[in-house]
């Protein structure tokens, strides 16, 4: 295969329509655009048609330089989103807190779903043609790549993933290319709507935890604009831990 530069007409296709996909192929828009080639861009993801009713296990913060890297694909930062400011991580150890900031610096927190939604306008707007549907199964031959997805499917010079820890897309790709899927954590998420007030007088920083269990990393706590989202992570973790650590005394000491 003739491994580049991409030529005039020639289809690159991306998989997947999270930040991941979407910040990819306008940057391939913007960087074609530049070198004078006509680059189609073809991004596939089975949740863009949805809006804004997907789910996303995502606290939806945007850590610092998150403008900067968004102005550099082209793309105005979205401060209609933004729920809150972030302004420090305090981290709980056993005897004593930490306070985490980026130098003046702040983080946005916003809902992840909005977030997504903008970033898939955006890439329209570049002219990235956006195909709602799941890619199935990829064909690599020496000239070509065939990408079979559920509603279309196309024939393409080159294929970035950024389909995330998708368990079908990470073994597809396994199969048919040299990909490992990464180790990984588990997680859960869930939303505290706490008595009026507590939100108010709680401050824009996130705190984090290290409950002591084995199998658990950390857990944090995150205001948002009319709740707090809580996340643990973990080797494993499920219900039962998520139930623990909400009752957690430095947590419940945080909140009330
Ligand atoms: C509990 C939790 C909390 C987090 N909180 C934060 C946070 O506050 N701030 C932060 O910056 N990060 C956070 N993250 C990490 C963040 O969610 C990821 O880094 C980010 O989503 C990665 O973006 P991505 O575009 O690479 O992948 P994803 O966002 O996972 O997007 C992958 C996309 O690919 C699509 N897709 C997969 N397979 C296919 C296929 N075969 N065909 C078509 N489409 C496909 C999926 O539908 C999905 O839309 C958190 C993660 C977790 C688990």
């Amino acid at each position: 295969m003739n491994m580049g530069p991409l030529q005039n007409g020639q289809t690159a296709v991306v998989i997947g329509g999270g930040p991941g996909g979407t910040s990819c192929a306008i940057a391939l828009r913007q960087l074609a655009r530049q070198h004078n080639r006509d680059i189609n861009v073809i991004l596939f993801d089975g949740k863009a048609t949805v809006g804004e009713t997907h789910y996303n296990q995502c606290v939806g913060v945007l850590a610092p330089p998150i403008d900067q890297v968004l102005n550099d694909i082209g793309v105005p930062f979205p401060h209609q989103l933004v729920q809150r400011e972030i302004q420090a991580y305090i981290l709980h150890g056993e005897r004593r807190q930490l306070r985490l900031t980026e130098q003046g610096e702040v983080g946005y927190a916003m809902r992840r779903v909005q977030f997504d939604a903008y970033m898939l306008q955006q890439a329209r707007e570049h002219g990235v043609d956006i195909r709602p549907s799941r890619i199935t199964d990829l064909e690599f031959l020496p000239d070509r790549v065939n990408v079979y997805a559920e509603g279309s499917n196309c024939v393409a010079a080159v294929v970035f993933g950024a389909f995330g820890l998708d368990p079908g897309t990470t073994t597809l790709l396994a199969q048919v290319t040299g990909y490992r899927p990464p180790r990984f954590l588990t997680s859960l998420v869930t939303k505290i709507h706490p008595p009026d007030g507590v939100l108010a007088n709680f401050g824009n920083n996130i705190h984090a935890f290290l409950p002591r269990s084995p199998h658990i990393e950390f857990g944090a706590i995150t205001p948002k604009g009319n709740h707090f989202t809580v996340n643990l992570a973990g080797s494993t973790v499920d219900s039962r831990d998520m139930e623990d650590f909400l009752s957690y005394p430095p947590l419940q000491r945080v909140l009330y």
